[in-house]
């Protein structure tokens, strides 16, 4: 039975015709920054929200099927990555993921926004929890002018945990961006983005796909897993690798893995490199 006197929180998705709510208690904290609205809302079953320019950025109770799939299989597919950048991904739940393989050796998170991270460490201290790691170096700057900057031949995976293609965010997802990105990947390494719904936005996965293509790209996997508080509550994550194939990962080291995870395990690799009938357009 609906409770009618209970208060939504509803982001409306024009593109797919649908929405998606939570049911919330109150709102806790608002911050405008020099580059968008940062809300926290309280819900009676998800933990709490964070909401950026009326945008679902991530819940308490899910956040951590995409901060997994957008980590573990990308470092289980190189095959010794030692040097990591992050692109956006302020909320650290990222960052926390992509620590816990030791044989990452400096992890550098690029975001452009502070204020995300401060909201982060204030209301997701469980996703921060790794950020005094030595290992790890904090930036707040644009990812696009930090990868053009980036020398070359010197990172092994990076990660764009962006916000939609839309804003400050809209320049990570083109031709120019990917071109900067494959030039400071050394040989054999990996760039990974997040790349919205499979169901509805089939079309700027090829997009992104062909950008990538033009600046160097040959190998792409695009990887599904749920998400149920973003759009269709399906979303993906799309692997591009600078001169070697995307054929398989390290399935011994998945397998016996010495740290925990909540969603991501060797089958579940394996599981999303599966293709629906749908997206075998992609060529996966
Ligand atoms: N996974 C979430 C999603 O898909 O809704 C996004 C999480 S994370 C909070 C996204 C981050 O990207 C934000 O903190 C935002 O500040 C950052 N961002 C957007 N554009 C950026 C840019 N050009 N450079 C660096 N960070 C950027």
């Amino acid at each position: 039975m609906s409770d009618e006197s209970a208060t939504w929180f509803y982001e409306h998705f024009e593109h797919s015709g649908s929405a998606i709510g939570f049911r919330v208690t109150g709102k806790v904290d608002e911050v405008q920054s020099p580059f968008q609205k940062i809300e926290i809302w309280d819900t009676t079953d998800w933990g709490k929200l964070m909401v950026i320019d009326g945008a679902i950025m991530l819940t308490t109770r899910d956040n951590f099927l995409y901060h997994e799939m957008m980590s573990h299989p990308v470092l289980f597919t190189h095959s010794n990555p030692k040097r990591v950048v992050i692109i956006g991904g302020g909320d650290c739940g990222t960052l926390r993921e992509v620590l816990k393989h030791k044989e990452v050796e400096q992890v550098v998170q690029v975001d452009i926004d502070e204020q995300v991270t401060r909201m982060a460490e204030k209301h997701f201290p469980e996703l921060c929890d790794a950020n005094a790691d030595p290992r790890a170096q904090l930036l707040f700057d644009d990812g696009i002018a930090y990868m053009k900057n980036a020398a070359p031949e010197s990172v092994d995976v990076i990660i764009v945990d962006s916000t939609d293609p839309v804003g400050p965010a809209e320049g990570l997802f083109n031709e120019a961006f990917y071109a900067s990105c494959h030039r400071a990947l050394r040989a054999g390494g990996i760039l990974v983005q997040q790349s919205e719904s499979p169901l509805v936005h089939l079309s700027l996965i090829k997009s992104m796909r062909h950008h990538m293509a033009a600046a160097g790209f040959a190998h792409f996997r695009t990887l599904p897993f749920p998400q149920p508080c973003y759009p269709t509550g399906w979303w993906s994550c799309t692997l591009a690798r600078k001169g070697a194939e995307l054929s398989g990962f390290r399935e011994r080291g998945a397998h016996s893995k010495i740290f925990p995870t909540r969603y991501y395990n060797v089958d579940i690799h394996r599981a999303a490199l599966a293709s629906p009938e749908f997206m075998r357009e992609l060529g996966d």
